[in-house]
């Protein structure tokens, strides 16, 4: 079984980033500018904006985080977003989730423009994605379709099984697998026979929320089975996948922590960057 290390491939991710802004700073005497909204102390949150900064920083891009305490007004918030989405050197706004109660987070995803809004969660690049067209894609499911890539080029007619439809996630993994012309089924908490569904796979994402979930035997021998989950237990921090089990069928598995985790901020970053080219022509 081929072990997919997230670690490994986002580091080369990084480095072929890195190389990249060395180029567009000789090219456009400027680099690709991320801005990161940081609302309130939760303590995830805080370490989330941490690692996106350490590594913005890592491969050359200006970073910067701006931070307000739990009771920020709404209307604070969103000036700032319009105050960033004209200033030229910021090519990317990302606003960290969750945030307080009182501050909607639909209004504050469409205050972003869409070509700096480097999560993908935009309408507009939401319907871009679904319609085919050139999109920023929300970066845990492109970490994800990053890796399976790596495993199978072509992925031309297979069978892929997506357990999980949230916006973050799912739907947008289905639709990359579509593009990549996979025949691609979305299961959710409705779905009458999970296992039954799985067993048709060649192809498994599961971004759930429920440890191990995904069993041995519902994985039949050759899936590649990448696993989204990050989940708090008694034995540490597993995945929606029952990685011992599910190792015994699987052709190729992520591993939870450091397969699609390590791989979410490196699509960050590549967003930032490909935002930046977009705003040049
Ligand atoms: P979410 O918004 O809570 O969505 C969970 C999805 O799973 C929903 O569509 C839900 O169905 C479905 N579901 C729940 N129970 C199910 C069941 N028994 N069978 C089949 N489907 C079921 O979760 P999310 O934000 O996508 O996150 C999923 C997991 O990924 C979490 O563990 C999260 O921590 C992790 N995550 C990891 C990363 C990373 O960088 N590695 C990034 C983001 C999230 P319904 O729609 O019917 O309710």
């Amino acid at each position: 079984m081929i072990l997919i290390d997230g670690k490994k491939a986002a580091a080369e991710l990084r480095e072929k980033l890195k190389h990249e802004v060395t180029q567009l700073k000789a090219k456009y005497n400027k680099v690709p500018g991320l801005t990161v909204i940081l609302i309130g102390d939760l303590t995830p949150s805080q370490i989330y904006v941490r690692n996106k900064e350490k590594s913005a920083n890592e491969v050359g891009l200006k970073s910067e985080v701006i931070k307000y305490p739990d009771e920020v007004e709404e209307k604070t918030v969103l000036e700032k977003i319009e105050e960033l989405n004209k200033d030229e050197t910021v090519s990317g706004i990302l606003v960290q989730l969750p945030l307080p109660k009182h501050i909607d987070k639909q209004k504050v995803i469409e205050t972003i423009l869409p070509s700096k809004d480097v999560d993908g969660f935009h309408p507009m690049n939401v319907g871009n994605l679904s319609s085919g067209y050139e999109s920023s894609v929300p970066c845990t499911p492109l970490g994800c379709y990053l890796l399976i890539k790596k495993v199978e080029h072509n992925l031309n007619g297979k069978k892929a099984v997506i357990v999980g439809r949230s916006n973050l996630n799912g739907k947008p993994m289905t639709q990359l697998l579509l593009k990549e012309n996979c025949t691609v089924t979305i299961t959710h908490s409705k779905t009458k026979d999970l296992k039954a569904e799985c067993l048709e796979a060649d192809i498994i994402v599961a971004a759930v929320g429920i440890p191990e979930l995904v069993k041995g035997d519902w994985v039949k021998k050759g899936t590649i089975v990448i696993d989204v989950g990050i989940n708090k237990t008694d034995k540490g921090i597993v995945g929606d996948v029952d990685f011992n089990e599910v190792s015994k069928n699987a052709k190729a598995l992520t591993p939870v922590p450091g397969g699609v985790g390590p791989m979410t901020i490196a699509c960050l970053l590549k967003n930032t960057i490909e935002c930046f080219k977009r705003s040049q022509i």
